[in-house]
């Protein structure tokens, strides 16, 4: 090759070079959210004579308030909190008010959120009277030295931060304590009821690339104890890292808390280096049932990939990205 040759080859190269960084540029990031309203779902003859159109329209709100948080340029963070927040709102979902009911008839809530940017994260368990346990959870976050505040502290915390307190009667729904009822005199689980049903979580990603996850719970119905399930545990029920994924799952706790669910997806995206759906299966598909743990996980990587992979009967769950995409669904179809 003549040296005049090699140079219009490299120049080429240059033009070729600058062409793609260019391309990718003004081609804008993919922006996406997920949300769950809990696995295990409803048969569908007690679904309502709507046939869970209540439950649809719930996660359509939640959905689109954070997609809008995140087309307006938003960040992941508000996305999820935004969503979560509506959804702790909801009477029909096991998160906030209409939360499920503990052996002594009240409501423990449950709530945690991870930043995907730098790792921070925030979470509380045991509270009975923050009426946005994700709120405060995030002010553990940022107003806070620390990660995980429960009970009474948690709720002093939350009155000096000036959150909305109400009385714990505020969370109760009379459908949580027939199912109470039920739980205790064993006629739930003789139908094989998942005793929890309705957590709820979103994950997001924004446009700057930012992911975020948050989860919210009352927990699994006639829990004892001071009983604390994945939903609070940054790496069991709610995970996110920028270089990996972010994640918020939904199931029998114990389970999820021993096979550390949110995290171990996360490990498998960047230490194997497997897609976000693979690593997904593996461990909600493979692992999980294999130990008798019944639930299921949303999922989002920087590329606004959204995964959403269950082994229980449903799970009421929503997608919608900047690609277009936007679908709500309960049971297995459309996955
Ligand atoms: N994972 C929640 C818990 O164990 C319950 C659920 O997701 O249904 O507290």
């Amino acid at each position: 090759m003549t040296r005049r040759s090699a140079s219009s080859t490299v120049g080429a190269l240059l033009a070729l070079a600058l062409l793609a960084v260019s391309a990718s540029a003004a081609e804008p990031r993919r922006i996406a959210i997920a949300i769950h309203g809990g696995a295990g779902v409803i048969p569908r003859d007690q679904l309502g004579p709507d046939g869970g159109g209540a439950y649809r329209a719930g996660l359509e709100e939640a959905l689109d308030a954070g997609y809008a948080v995140l087309e307006k340029g938003g960040s992941s963070l508000d996305a999820v909190t935004t969503a979560v927040r509506l959804l702790e709102d909801n009477p029909l979902f096991n998160a906030g008010r209409g939360a499920v009911l503990a052996h002594d008839g009240r409501a423990y809530l449950d709530a945690s959120l991870m930043d995907g940017k730098d790792l921070a994260a925030g979470a509380v368990t045991g509270v009975t009277t923050v009426r946005h346990p994700i709120e405060l959870a995030r002010r553990v976050m940022e107003a806070s030295p620390h990660v995980m505040l429960s009970g009474t502290g948690a709720e002093e915390f939350a009155a000096e931060q000036g959150l909305e307190l109400v009385p714990n009667e505020w969370f109760i729904t009379p459908r949580r304590r027939k199912e109470l009822d039920s739980v205790r005199s064993g006629a739930a689980q003789a139908r094989g009821q998942l005793q929890g049903l309705g957590t709820v979580g979103a994950v997001a990603v924004d446009a700057a690339g930012n992911l975020a996850a948050a989860t919210s719970t009352g927990g699994m119905t006639d829990k004892r104890w001071g009983r604390i399930g994945d939903a609070p545990i940054i790496g069991a029920g709610t995970y996110a890292d920028n270089a990996a994924c972010a994640v918020s799952a939904t199931g029998h706790g114990e389970y999820f808390i021993r096979s550390v669910v949110a995290y171990d997806i996360c490990a498998l995206v960047q230490y194997k280096g497997w897609p976000l759906a693979r690593a997904a299966k593996e461990v909600v598909q493979g692992k999980l049932v294999r130990r008798g743990g019944e639930g299921g996980i949303i999922a989002v990587d920087p590329s606004g990939g959204v995964v959403m992979e269950f082994n229980s009967p449903g799970m009421f769950r929503g997608m919608r990205d900047s690609t277009g995409r936007r679908m709500t669904a309960i049971y297995e179809d459309p996955r």
